[in-house]
This record gives structure tokens, C-alpha cells and sequence, in this order.
């Protein structure tokens, strides 16, 4: 990999209760590299994404965040270290406005020192966002809030962000909307995850994959590589 590593998961395990659920995932991001983790439904991929920003323990292996191991960080201070979630669902409070919402990205140390070009980042990024900034998150579509979503996460002056299937009940059009921003958001130095199911859609976007088949790490490369894979293409393309 010719540019810096910035994340690594090295022989991950980890579970709920006492079930195992993600069995020695091994996966590298480096630094502006857009990657996505693919695979059916309780495949193990939101698991990986809340293992990484620490909203559940390492069982075993390690995790490295430029080459420091953070398996026994805080979630909290993951997020200073930039390591940032958009959860699956969006979570906005519906009764704030999209400004307020917004702004509650940006509660961190290192995010709370750039609010206003954050902000005006954003709003940049996504103008319909600029025009309802003082209506009610609720009130948004369900593409919006997945922006106001996004743009909540990027208001932490992420480094690495990471995704959870921000294309989830959205039409195509509008997931092809929120997907056009990310080379944007990845010119602003920003790296990302992205955790989808919609294969087609955003194997045209990642640099590369990892695929998880029951918690397993079982096929990765660059996109256009997987788009040609044969197993690939029966399991998830519908070809
Ligand atoms: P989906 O697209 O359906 O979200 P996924 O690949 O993201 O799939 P995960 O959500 O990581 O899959 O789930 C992997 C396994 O872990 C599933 O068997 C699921 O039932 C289990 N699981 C997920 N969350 C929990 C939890 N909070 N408690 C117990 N088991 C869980």
C-alpha cells in the first residue's frame, strides 16, 4: 500500500454475550482511500464498524489507528482521534432543527475549534441542507436526514468516517445524491468506510472492498477487480 496506513484491523474477534460474531477480520485503510465492507444481511459488517469507533470491545486481535493500537481507547476519545460514525438509521433528534443537529457533531475538542468553516462546509456540500438549516430534522425526507446525518459526522472534523448503509430505504437517485459527495468530502482529507449492500452502487465509488461472509473476512481488493469476480457477481450483483 503506497500511501499511509491509517487504520488496521489485525486478526479481530468479537461477539455480543458470549457469541462470536466477527471471527480474526483483518482489514487495512490508508489515508484518503475510500474502502467499503460488503456482505448479506448479519454478515458482521455494522458489528465491524462498532468495534472500530469502540462501541463494543476487542475480544482478540488488535486495532490500529496510525499505527497506534487503540483496542483499549474510549469511544470517546476515538472520536478526538477523528474516528467518527454515522450509526444506521441516521439517529437525528427530530424535534431540533438541521442546524442544531449539526452543531451537536461538533461537541469534541479538536471539532469545536473549526464550528464555523465546518459549518459552512457542510452547508457547501449539501445546500438543501442550507435551505431547511432552521427547519425541524424531522421534518426532513429520508434522504436529507442521511445528509444532515453525514453532515452531523463531518462537523467532528473527522479523519476517518465511517458509514453504516447510508443508501438504506433511499431512492437510487438520491443515493447517487448523497454518494457524489465523498469525493468531495475525501479532497477535504477526509478517509472512509462505508458499509452498504447496494454492491453495484458503491463498488462504482470505493477504491477498494472487503467482503464478510458469517463474520469472515472471505474476498477483498480494488473495485474493479471484485466487479469482475464470479462469486461476487452471483452472491450480490444478480448476474
Ligand atoms: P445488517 O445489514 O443486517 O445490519 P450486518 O452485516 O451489519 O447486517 P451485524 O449487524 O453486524 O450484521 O450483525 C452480525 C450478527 O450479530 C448477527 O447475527 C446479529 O444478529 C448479531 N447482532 C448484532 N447486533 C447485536 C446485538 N446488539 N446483540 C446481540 N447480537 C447482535
Amino acid at each position: 500500500m503506497a500511501k499511509n496506513l491509517l487504520l488496521k484491523l489485525d486478526g479481530v474477534c468479537a461477539g455480543y454475550g458470549d457469541i462470536e460474531v466477527l471471527h480474526e477480520v483483518s482489514l487495512e485503510v490508508a489515508e484518503g482511500e475510500i474502502v467499503a465492507l460488503l456482505g448479506a444481511n448479519a454478515a458482521g459488517k455494522t458489528t465491524a464498524l462498532r468495534v472500530i469507533s469502540g462501541l463494543i470491545p476487542v475480544w482478540r486481535g488488535e486495532i490500529y489507528f496510525e499505527e497506534r493500537p487503540i483496542s483499549r481507547v474510549p469511544p470517546d476519545e476515538r472520536v478526538e482521534l477523528g474516528i467518527v460514525q454515522v450509526p444506521e438509521g441516521r439517529r437525528l433528534f427530530p424535534f431540533m432543527t438541521v442546524r442544531e443537529n449539526l452543531l451537536l457533531g461538533a461537541y469534541n475538542r479538536r471539532a469545536r475549534r473549526s464550528v464555523k468553516a465546518n459549518l459552512k462546509r457542510v452547508l457547501e456540500l449539501f445546500p438543501v441542507l442550507a435551505e431547511r438549516e432552521h427547519q425541524l430534522a424531522g421534518s426532513l425526507s429520508g434522504g436529507e436526514q442521511q445528509m444532515c446525518a453525514i453532515g452531523r459526522a463531518l462537523m467532528a472534523s473527522p479523519r476517518i468516517l465511517l458509514l453504516d448503509e447510508p443508501s438504506l430505504g433511499l431512492a437510487p437517485l438520491v443515493v447517487r445524491q448523497i454518494y457524489g459527495v465523498l469525493p468531495a468530502v475525501r479532497a477535504g482529507g477526509v478517509t472512509a468506510v462505508i458499509v452498504e449492500q447496494n454492491v453495484k452502487e458503491v463498488l462504482g465509488l470505493a477504491d477498494r472492498a472487503y467482503v464478510l461472509e458469517n463474520g469472515r473476512v472471505v474476498l477483498s481488493g480494488p473495485s474493479g477487480q471484485l466487479r469482475e469476480d464470479e462469486r461476487l457477481k452471483r452472491a450480490y450483483l444478480g448476474i
